[in-house]
């Protein structure tokens, strides 16, 4: 499994892009960052888009990679697939001929370029020669995280956002995480902040891992607010977590 990291960001900045994960070029996981990152020759290659959230940071590459779509004349369909509150609020928000296009009608009412999956959470649905399964997690809106699960079974838990969830952790039970991408976004003084908008603190996680029955191999961050980096940076680095570090847009994650 390779994991490209589009964009690890908490927001966007000049240099920092927004959540968005490409794993093997085909599936992407959350597409905060997609059209401004990938050329269209990759784009074209993405399939399966599985969305966390509703939430523009984690979704704004969806209009345009289906506008590059339509525009470039290609046949090209892509599924977006989540729990079923979140495909009904990008119907309803997004694609509503209102704010963008409808193109699960567009080129024809058969043939859309985009079609929705509804996936319950603790459903698990096979792409490619994996598995993906979401787990609901704590966040401000109806949100999920995806564990995804290889042929030789290999494991990648991706949170999203989330605030402290011990249902979570409690849900993934005795299953061994090889690759764990969680969320922090603010610093250990915002705490509270941090808990209103479901969201962690270095401080939290390091709550949340404690919850984890076996630790995962590897932990990467995402989702720092840029305002708020170094401290953030400062204080992960004072909990003396082995195999714990910080996400870089661009790199390259190999399991
Ligand atoms: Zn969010
Ligand atoms: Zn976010």
């Amino acid at each position: 499994m390779k994991i490209k990291v589009l964009g690890c960001s908490g927001s966007e900045f000049p240099g920092r892009n927004p959540s968005s994960f490409l794993l093997d070029g085909k599936i992407l996981f959350d597409a905060g960052s997609l059209t401004k990152v990938l050329n269209i020759k990759d784009q074209l290659k993405i399939e399966n888009i599985f969305i966390t959230h509703a939430h523009l940071d984690h979704v704004i590459g969806i209009p345009f990679l289906l506008d590059n779509i339509t525009v470039g004349n290609i046949w090209h369909k892509v599924n977006i697939i989540s729990i079923p509150a979140v495909v009904r609020a990008i119907k309803k928000n997004i694609l509503n001929n209102s704010i963008w296009p409808d193109f699960t009608v567009i080129p024809d009412t058969h043939n859309g370029i985009v079609s929705f999956i509804e996936l319950k959470v603790g459903q698990t649905i096979k792409v490619n020669d994996c598995t993906v399964t979401p787990y609901a997690v704590n966040h401000s809106v109806p949100a999920a995280g995806y564990l995804l699960e290889d042929e030789g079974g290999k494991r990648f838990f991706y949170t999203g956002d989330t605030g402290p969830t011990g249902a979570t952790w409690q849900k993934l039970g005795n299953k061994e995480i090889h690759c764990l991408i969680i969320e922090v976004s603010f610093p250990n003084r915002m705490e509270e902040i941090a808990i209103k908008a479901g969201h962690l603190t270095p401080k939290l996680l390091k709550r949340e891992l404690s919850k984890i029955k076996y630790l995962p191999k590897r932990i990467y961050i995402t989702h720092l607010k840029p305002q708020y980096y170094k401290t953030v940076k400062i204080e992960l680095q004072k909990l003396h977590i082995k195999n714990l570090r910080l996400l870089r847009d661009g790199e390259m994650i190999r399991i």
